[in-house]
């Protein structure tokens, strides 16, 4: 194999460079103008004439090239080996080892609003269109009290929850409408409303994909077929791996954390047993204070068979009440990626960085500054509260401006085809300051950049 190893050297400018130039590739007789380097230029000429270019999906099957898979940490990678027994020269033979990114199987830091253009064509066209997916909460109270709970800013009500028949109907207009997914998830806890179970039954009949982000300390045993057969998804919100850390973090009892093991790998084992699709995954929230939890919940993931572990950072709301200096986490960047490494083929440890790192952006950035002015992504990713109360956004419950109505009072269909719908979203989009009047890192923060983009588009768009 050549030998391709990086060279360093200082140019002409005084500025450190760096090259990868094999020593025994051809090189151009008439390269050119000199680069930032210099002018030794590899003939591309020279490795490929006569031959006809790589299908680079099928690298490892081409005709007369050796190849060598190798690993590092989670990911394989392909070492194009220069040798060749039969077959003429192909190109590039000289560039060194080549790669395979692996799949990704989540995509836990971005958005995927290009699987969904027939909405964002409606909007370019200023027409009325259903949610591509909604977050709501089924109620308004939690059986733990997690340290960076963010639903506490949004005002819990022990007891308040959506009914069940207002619960129902709704999904039957989501249905009709064509929301593609719902997600119960933020306020309250999920599993402490009854009518969870039917709502994802009938979601599923209807072909709604649902999802939830549970404590999972409640999860009805019973109903878990019904659960597994229709979510896509179920996370359960762990920011311990340990029993200890599980009382600090979650202030819950250390007999709960158990408890908790114990579902998680029941629930793990009927999935295998029946072949459901649902994924299960440990979603935690990154605080300073269950640092030293990722590495052993890391372990305990891998060692319950769930399909991923993810860390992600905590969300302080507009005032900071949650108290987080975003700086800490640059302390622990060492320890989340020593965390990914136990990622296996089956199970990905991964964490957010996008958002976790945002502490070495910028101090105009770092700070909750946006790269984008205008929110336009609440007509695509809705939020609902847990009293049925609907809203273009969870950092935005209870600021009755932006209220839109009640699951219990109106329609769901009604309301998203109605004027009330359209002029709230319109005034987030009008009135709203994202950089002082928003939640640090809301859910819509991706789509929202995404969004901007494309309404403000720079020049000589047609050079892509
Ligand atoms: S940017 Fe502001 S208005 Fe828009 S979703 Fe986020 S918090 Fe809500």
């Amino acid at each position: 194999m050549s030998e391709n190893k990086p060279k360093e050297g200082i140019n002409r400018f005084g500025q450190k460079t760096i090259t990868m130039i094999p020593v025994e590739a051809p090189l151009n007789p008439n390269p050119g103008h000199k680069l930032r380097t210099s002018n030794v230029i590899v003939n591309r000429q020279a490795l490929s004439s006569g031959e006809t270019l790589i299908d680079s999906s099928r690298l490892d099957k081409v005709a007369g090239q050796k190849i060598e898979f190798y690993s590092e940490g989670n990911q394989v990678g392909v070492i194009r080996v220069a040798d060749q027994e039969e077959g003429g020269p192909v190109p590039n033979q000289f560039t060194g080892p080549s790669y395979r990114n692996p799949r990704q199987r989540f995509r836990f830091d971005g958005h995927k609003m290009m699987h969904h253009l027939d909405r964002l064509l409606a909007w370019e066209r200023g027409e009325r269109f259903a949610p591509v997916h909604i977050d709501m909460g089924l109620t308004k109270f939690c059986n733990t009290a997690c340290l960076y709970c963010y639903a506490v800013v949004q005002n819990m009500t022990r007891g308040t929850l959506i009914e069940r028949e207002a619960l129902l109907s709704y999904i039957e207009d989501c249905g009709r409408l064509g929301v593609r997914s719902i997600g119960f998830i933020g306020d309250g806890e999920p599993t402490l409303n009854p009518a969870l179970y039917d709502a994802t039954v009938r979601a599923g009949e209807l072909g709604v994909d649902t999802s939830m982000a549970t404590n999972g300390l409640l999860l009805d045993m019973d109903r878990a077929h019904d659960l597994l057969k229709n979510m896509s998804w179920i996370r359960f919100n762990l920011s311990a791996g340990t029993r200890e850390g599980f009382r600090r973090v979650h202030q819950s009892k250390e007999e709960n954390f158990d408890l908790l093991i114990e579902k998680i790998r029941a629930l793990v084992q009927i999935k295998k047993q029946y072949g459901y699709k649902c994924t299960l995954g440990l979603q935690m929230v990154l605080i300073p204070e269950c640092f030293d939890e990722v590495l052993p919940e890391a372990r305990l993931g891998a060692e319950l068979g769930v399909d991923y572990f993810v860390i992600k950072h905590c969300s302080d709301s507009e005032y900071k009440e949650i108290g987080i200096n975003y700086e800490d986490y640059l302390t622990i960047g060492d320890v989340l990626k020593e965390a990914e490494s136990y990622s296996t083929a089956d199970y990905v440890v991964q964490a957010k960085w996008n958002k976790i790192n945002a502490a070495s952006e910028s101090a105009l950035y770092k700070n909750g500054i946006r790269k984008y002015d205008v929110c336009h992504g609440t007509p695509f990713l809705l939020q609902i509260s847990g009293n049925g109360k609907v809203y273009p956004c969870g950092p935005f419950f209870n600021k009755e401006r932006f209220y839109i109505g009640d699951l219990h009072e109106q329609s769901f269909f009604d309301m998203v085809m109605g004027d009330r719908y359209w002029a709230v979203h319109r005034d987030v989009t009008e009135s709203v300051d994202v950089h002082k009047d928003c939640a640090i890192g809301c859910r819509q923060d991706y789509v929202n950049k995404f969004l901007w983009d494309l309404k403000n588009p720079p020049e000589h768009v047609n050079f892509i």
